[in-house]
């Protein structure tokens, strides 16, 4: 936001220790993202992602107090126009300021955070009260914790206007271990996908970077269009794919960001050959 799953220009803990603001070109705005691994923990470990993991925080511990205190002054801040009075944000245009969501995110993966659906509650019950201006809540993931219990109990209380984010890089094991660096499995992450798509519609996101100065192999493309293709014929309903590469520099130097016209292109085939809306951000 920029968290490491998702592009973003401007990111301002302001101070904080859970609530930051973030400019996401994706999100097209402002967004109040929620550290909710502030121990920086992930099952994954992206070669792309920006996060340089600290032992030292191993032992922080997410206060659901602290951060819904902190998400109010964010949202009270919101409400007085005095984003653009903060030297960060002095320079983005008045639309970009506009709030378009509150997103449970972080430095590692939400749904690993030992108080989800506590989060998830706390934030909905605060979105009901008239004290607050409405905003939609988004969980972006990798996925691979959407089918844990407290996570199911959480996304329970989403309503259908908020959205799921959901992380798909490749369509292989192999692919998987090399680009994510993660032992959780392909078919793990799409028969989530498949269970939560025929719930409520998600979106993909879907990075693609060049690593050693080596892009994908067509092959690899293939496989994860095909990924694609399966799910939504499982009855995944997907709301579009979000495809995107290095915007800023990641903590691993050797990757670096695809040519426009090959992210184009990939995004042309997953429209052309599963039918589901595609755009590169
Ligand atoms: S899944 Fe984990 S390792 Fe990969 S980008 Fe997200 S936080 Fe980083």
């Amino acid at each position: 936001m920029d968290t490491p799953h998702t592009s973003c220009q401007l990111r301002e803990y302001l101070g904080n220790r859970f609530v930051y603001a973030a400019i996401s070109q994706r999100a097209g705005g402002l967004l109040l993202g929620i550290e909710m691994t502030p121990n920086q923990k992930c099952n994954y470990d992206c070669v792309y992602c920006y996060v340089k993991r600290d032992p030292a925080n191993a032992r922080r511990m997410f206060n659901v107090r602290v951060m819904l205190a902190e998400l109010k002054e964010l949202l009270q801040m919101h409400r007085l126009g005095r984003f653009k009075e903060l030297s960060i944000f002095s320079k983005v245009p008045d639309e970009l300021l506009r709030l378009k969501g509150v997103a449970l995110s972080g430095e590692g993966e939400p749904t690993l955070c030992h108080c989800f659906a506590e989060v998830v509650s706390e934030i909905v019950n605060l979105r009901a009260t008239a004290q607050w201006p409405d905003f939609k809540l988004m969980l972006i993931t990798n996925g691979s914790g959407l089918n844990q219990q407290p996570v199911r109990q959480g996304l329970r209380q989403f309503r259908t206007s908020d959205e799921i984010w959901v992380k798909l890089d490749a369509g292989t094991d192999e692919a998987m271990r090399r680009i994510n660096r993660t032992r959780v499995t392909a078919d793990a992450v799409v028969n989530n996908m498949v269970a939560m798509g025929q719930w409520r519609p998600i979106f993909v996101q879907s990075f693609f970077c060049a690593f050693e100065g080596v892009e994908p192999r067509e092959d690899e493309i293939d496989a994860y269009i095909r990924t694609l293709a399966e799910a939504r014929e499982r009855g995944a309903s997907i709301a579009g794919v979000q495809i995107y590469s290095v915007v800023r520099p990641p903590a691993n130097p050797a990757c670096t960001r695809l040519p426009l016209n090959q992210l184009s292109s990939i995004a042309r085939r997953v429209r052309a050959e599963t039918g589901l809306c595609a755009e590169v951000y």
